[in-house]
């Protein structure tokens, strides 16, 4: 239905709202993990095709990428959408309490977050050609945001390129401008290889990796007191070495997230980290390997306060 011309974009916005939840509940019904968003990526791009956005299928080669652009002339503005669902945390539609489940869900909102900045996008673009203003509104459908860091390949496969301003959100309890700002972050898993032995008849013959992967904990534990306040710790056992205490854990992995203000900070943190790694593995008498899994830098905002 054609929409009166009062210059006000609320309706463009208001005529749009059913589609918009609806898509939105679509994407919570099929919460798919980081990389491996198809339906989800499949439902944005039936309703960019619907509005007449010309299309960009599997930017930068990732097959859960799409972008679509609509207007005409400059400036080109980009809404940025996401869809990827949370492992093991699903919860019923309109619960509060999380429901402790093994199932993937939209956890965090990302069926909103895709969906509102698909409708701000068709918005724009109709109230641009409503108000009869130049200007070019493209919805970028970025996979992966869920430890995955699909917007950095993205910006590497150049696909942001002639974009004037990019406009992101993400759900909360609450409506308002945030100071924009995340920390650098990285992901490595340290795989510490020792010698299994019976912990009973021969615990001098073993190296236990368990005992390594517990020292580099406790090491890294006592470093926090002395890194900045700013920087971030965390870290999971993927692999405790086995179920059997009987037995000296031959391998073990654990996964560590380091976080910092700016990249400089994050990997001399990330350094520090790894050398407790070195120091664990020479209390054991293991073996340890690093590998980085994901890293993406700091964001760089540019808020409205700022020139
Ligand atoms: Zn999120």
């Amino acid at each position: 239905m054609p929409i009166r011309n009062t210059g006000n974009i609320w309706d463009h916005v208001d005529a749009l709202a059913d589609e918009a939840i609806a898509l939105s509940d679509s994407v919570w019904a099929v919460p798919e993990l980081c990389y491996d968003e198809h339906q989800s990526c499949a439902l944005h791009t039936r309703m960019l095709t619907d509005h007449g956005f010309v299309l960009t299928p599997q930017v930068a080669g990732i097959s859960t990428a799409v972008m679509g652009e609509s207007g005409k002339d400059g400036p080109v503005i980009a809404f940025l959408g996401e869809y990827d669902a949370l492992p093991g945390l699903a919860a019923a539609p309109g619960a509060f309490d999380h429901i402790p489940t093994i199932e993937n869900g939209h956890g965090c909102g990302h069926n909103l977050l895709g969906a509102a900045s698909l409708l701000a996008a068709v918005a724009v673009r109709d109230w641009l050609a409503v108000m009869q203003l130049p200007g070019r509104v493209r919805y970028y459908g970025c996979p992966a945001e869920e430890g995955g860091a699909g917007k950095g390949f993205m910006v590497r496969g150049g696909a942001f390129k002639g974009v004037d301003a990019a406009i992101s959100w993400h759900p909360s309890p609450f409506c308002g401008v945030l100071p924009p700002s995340s920390l650098a972050n990285v992901r490595m898993d340290f795989t510490f290889t020792g010698r299994s032995a019976h912990a009973a008849a021969a615990p001098h013959l073993g190296r236990s990796a368990l005992d390594a992967i517990e020292l580099m904990s406790v090491g890294v534990n006592y470093l926090r007191e002395h890194m900045l306040p700013t920087s971030r710790i965390h870290y999971a056992y993927i692999n405790a070495g086995g179920a059997a205490p009987n037995v000296v854990q031959a391998e073990t992995t654990v996964r560590y997230s380091v976080r910092a203000e700016d990249l400089s900070e994050l990997l001399a943190l990330a350094e520090r980290v790894r050398q407790v790694a070195q120091g664990a593995a020479l209390m054991s008498g293991t073996q340890v390997q690093s590998i980085v899994t994901g890293g993406v830098a700091n964001l760089l905002p540019c808020p409205p306060w700022k020139k």
